[in-house]
Order: structure tokens, then C-alpha cells, then sequence
């Protein structure tokens, strides 16, 4: 895979270290266990995949070079390049400058902008109506688009399923970026509906059988559906596409209940089951796949707790986090300042979106046993740091060099 130039200063040292040594021997990926790092009272798992991923790379790369190419212009990004607080702050502090918040409400308006300024579309990608907005500006957003790779497959994908006359169901966050860029894509082609999770889908299931009224379907999917859906014609043919972070599970069981749905409602067997429902495997992105493998491998361990790192608005983090506390304790923070003691850690809880502070998170016995992974929008550094800090609270812990050297 293409190696990207990204600032130093998100690197650690450490974990370049082990994932080239993790790269060396299993060449195929086909070991997901995760890296012991034995530092005596206390014991650390390292997940095998996680942190910056291809398109967060390529877009840190593209945003870094165009802020030292272009000395003395205006440089904006439409919303967060990705969904880190860190990377944020620190283009923000390079002068860049944020158009839109996560939501897509304006910070800044786009009539203060003039063709003589440089937009950053994020790896999230954009709508078609901004990209136009751009445009009629006179602001190219070919040379200064960072959408991922990734997002563009599921774009692409969704754009075959339209050409074959399906209707496009899109398992995402209504208002994440990703799906708001790629319903905007999908609904250029075909009708397209936005499902948030499985409740939405059994939802959106009793009016494909007609079970529930359709004038109901308006109110209830609002703002989730295309212009000039139509409930009693557009659900004769469906696809299903989804936000490349989703959690995997989810994604595949949606895609079987609608699947099961389309069967039961027309009677359908393998031979004309394409007639109605579109054969789409699911478009999570590989970082995605490898990070939840290795979350679920990793879990496999008899932990104490687990510690994920990332944004607090990161889908990809959030979804680490769910499998993790299906298992132990597990405390999802942004930052290793979280850790404010060996007594106490502040932590998000995504489920109310809350910060919590909870005392007594490191248990008494020794050895201490921790799961730590990160989100793919995460810097490595940042996970070094939280490693430094929970080891510095153990007095006859090992250096890290001894650790390191240990892996050789
Ligand atoms: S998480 Fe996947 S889709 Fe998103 S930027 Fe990374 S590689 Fe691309």
C-alpha cells in the first residue's frame, strides 16, 4: 500500500517499530492476535490493526502540502479533515480554517469565499450541491480533494445498483459526513433512503410490506429519504450500500433481515431473488474490517479493561468501543491527558454523549492486564502516550526500550 508523508510528530517510535515487525512476519494479514507489551505489573495488548488508516493518511498529506505550497492564501477545509481533535488543532494552528461544523452548519458563510481561495474537501467526501457551490465560486475541488478512496467505491457501487433501477438503502449516520456525501451521490442515481441501525430497518421494513401507511413514511424518515420518493413504487427493488465504518455485524444483519424481507414479501427463491434485491456484499472499508478483527481477537484476552483511543466523534472509534464493552470495562478517551491519575480516568460514554469520570479503574492485583486499540483517525503517538502514562504509575515497570527490545 502507498506510504504517505505525514508530520513526524504523529508517529511514535514504538509502534512503527511493532507494526513493521507485525508486517515482516505475517505478510498476509492473516494473524489478527494482539502484541504483548510485558512491562511487568503491568501487561499491555496491543490491538494488531488500528490508528491512521489509507484515507486518513492521504488526506493529512494532501491538507499538510497544501498549506506549505501555498504560502499567504486563504485555505479552508468544508468541516473537520477527520474526525480528530488533535489533527484539527493542528491545522487550525497551521491558519486553516473550518467552513462547517461536523453537521454541516456553516461556520463561516460560503458567500465570504472567492475564487482565489483553496477548499479542502475532507475524506469523508462532500455532497454534490457544495461541490457545486464550490464550482459556481470558481473554486476548482478536483486538485484539493482528499475523499478516500474507500468512500468512492461505496459512491461507485451505489451508482451500479442505480443503473440496474434498484432503490438505494445506505446504512449510516444521517448526520455523519460520509453518509451525507454518499446519499447525496446515491439520490443523483436512484431514490435512496438513509437506515441508522436495525430498529430504523424493521421500520422502514413494514412499509416495503405495506403493513404501515404510507403518508407515515414521510414524517418517520424525514429528511432521510430523496426528493420525489416514492413509498408505493420506489421499495419494488432495493439494494443496500453503508458507511465504510459501520460495525460489520450490524451492516450484515441488516442486509439479511431486508434480504429476508424482499423474499418473504414476493416469494422469492435463489434464482430470481436478483429481481428484486441487489447480491451487494457489504462497503466497509478494509481499515475497518481489520481494526474489528482485531478488536474481536484481541478480546479474546483475559483483560482487566480495554482503553480506546480516538475521537469522540469518530463512527470507526465508537463502533471499537461497542465491542470492547460487550466484554470489560472500557474507557474510550480522546487524549492520554484523560488519564488524570492511577485512581481516576475521565471518559466518554458515546452512548450519552458524556464525559464521566470514574475512580478506581486499575485494579489492585498485579499484573494489570490492558486491552488498548485506537481509531483509524488516531495518531500513533497518542497511543504511546497513554501507554507512557499508565506505565509510569507502576514504579518497577520496565522502560519501554527494554519492551521494545524484547519484540526483536
Ligand atoms: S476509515 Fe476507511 S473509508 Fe474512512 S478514510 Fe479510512 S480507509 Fe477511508
Amino acid at each position: 500500500m502507498k506510504q504517505f508523508e505525514v508530520p513526524v510528530f504523529y508517529r511514535s517510535s514504538l509502534i512503527s517499530t511493532i507494526k513493521k515487525l507485525r508486517k515482516e512476519k505475517d505478510k498476509l494479514k492473516k494473524d489478527f492476535s494482539p502484541t504483548l507489551l510485558n512491562f511487568g505489573p503491568v501487561q499491555i495488548y496491543l490491538a494488531r490493526h488500528f490508528g491512521f488508516c489509507y484515507g486518513v493518511e492521504n488526506a493529512i498529506e494532501i491538507a499538510f502540502k497544501t498549506v506549505e505550497e501555498n504560502p499567504g492564501k486563504r485555505i479552508f477545509l468544508l468541516s473537520e479533515m477527520i474526525h480528530n481533535p488533535q489533527v484539527n488543532a493542528d491545522l487550525s494552528r497551521h491558519g486553516v480554517q473550518f467552513l462547517q461544523d461536523t453537521y454541516g452548519k456553516e461556520l463561516i458563510p460560503f458567500d465570504d469565499l472567492t475564487s482565489d481561495d483553496i477548499v479542502l474537501i475532507p475524506a469523508f467526501g462532500t455532497t454534490l450541491a457544495i461541490e457545486k457551490k464550490l464550482n459556481d465560486i470558481g473554486i476548482p475541488t478536483e486538485k484539493y480533494n482528499t475523499t478516500c478512496p474507500f468512500v468512492e467505491k461505496v459512491w461507485n457501487r451505489s451508482a451500479a445498483i442505480a443503473k440496474k433501477d434498484y432503490t438505494i438503502i445506505i446504512h449510516g449516520k444521517p448526520s455523519h459526513e460520509e453518509t451525507r456525501a454518499t446519499f447525496s451521490h446515491a439520490a443523483a442515481g436512484a431514490p435512496s433512503v438513509v437506515v441508522k441501525d436495525m430498529k430504523e430497518t424493521q421500520r422502514l421494513a413494514l412499509y416495503i410490506t405495506g403493513e404501515l401507511d404510507a403518508a407515515r413514511f414521510y414524517e418517520e424518515f424525514k429528511n432521510q429519504y430523496s426528493e420525489g420518493f416514492d413509498v408505493t413504487k420506489d421499495f419494488a427493488r432495493i439494494g443496500v450500500v453503508n458507511q465504510t465504518t459501520m460495525l460489520a455485524s450490524d451492516t450484515q444483519a441488516i442486509a439479511d433481515y431486508l434480504k429476508q424481507v424482499m423474499v418473504e414479501k414476493y416469494n422469492l427463491s435463489k434464482e430470481n431473488l436478483a429481481e428484486r434485491f441487489a447480491d451487494t456484499r457489504d462497503t466497509l472499508c478494509y481499515a475497518t474490517n481489520d481494526n474489528q478483527t482485531s478488536v474481536s481477537s484481541m478480546l479474546q484476552t483475559d483483560a482487566d479493561l480495554a482503553i480506546v483511543v480516538g475521537g469522540y466523534n469518530s463512527s470507526n472509534t465508537s463502533h471499537l468501543v461497542e465491542l470492547c464493552e460487550e466484554k470489560l470495562p472500557t474507557y474510550y478517551i480522546n487524549s492520554p491527558d484523560k488519564i488524570i491519575s492511577q485512581k481516576e480516568i475521565i471518559h466518554f460514554n458515546f452512548h450519552t454523549s458524556q464525559e464521566l469520570l470514574t475512580a478506581d479503574y486499575l485494579p489492585q492485583q498485579e499484573p494489570v492486564k490492558i486491552l488498548i486499540t485506537s481509531g483509524a483517525s488516531c495518531p500513533d503517538i497518542l497511543v504511546e502516550q497513554v501507554i507512557e502514562k499508565i506505565t509510569g504509575f507502576y514504579p518497577n515497570a520496565l522502560p519501554m526500550e527494554a519492551v521494545a527490545q524484547q519484540l526483536v
